[in-house]
């Protein structure tokens, strides 16, 4: 994963179509209570995630969390000749 600040980049091609991370759209983290479904903001970092997790739990006794990290992309039709078209 990206450091602190850092901006994570990737390409992945499928067929005729390829995903581009959405620039500076870093990995994003949050955490939910698997209990009541409750969920934190979402964050730049995994740990502030899990500090959530243990806030929560400290203050409603809920124990079961899921941490989970997303990240947007944009889909892109491919050119077959040149490769990936430029906007
Ligand atoms: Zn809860």
């Amino acid at each position: 994963m990206s450091g602190r600040g850092g901006i994570a980049r990737g390409r992945y091609g499928f067929a005729e179509w390829t995903l581009t991370t959405v620039e500076g759209m870093a990995v994003r983290y949050a955490g939910k209570c698997l209990s009541c479904g409750e969920r934190s903001p979402d964050v730049f970092e995994a740990d502030d995630a899990q500090l959530w997790c243990l806030k929560h739990a400290g203050s409603v006794r809920h124990s079961g969390f899921e941490v989970s990290a997303f990240q947007y992309f944009d889909a892109e039709m491919v050119d077959g000749d040149s490769g990936v078209r430029t906007p």
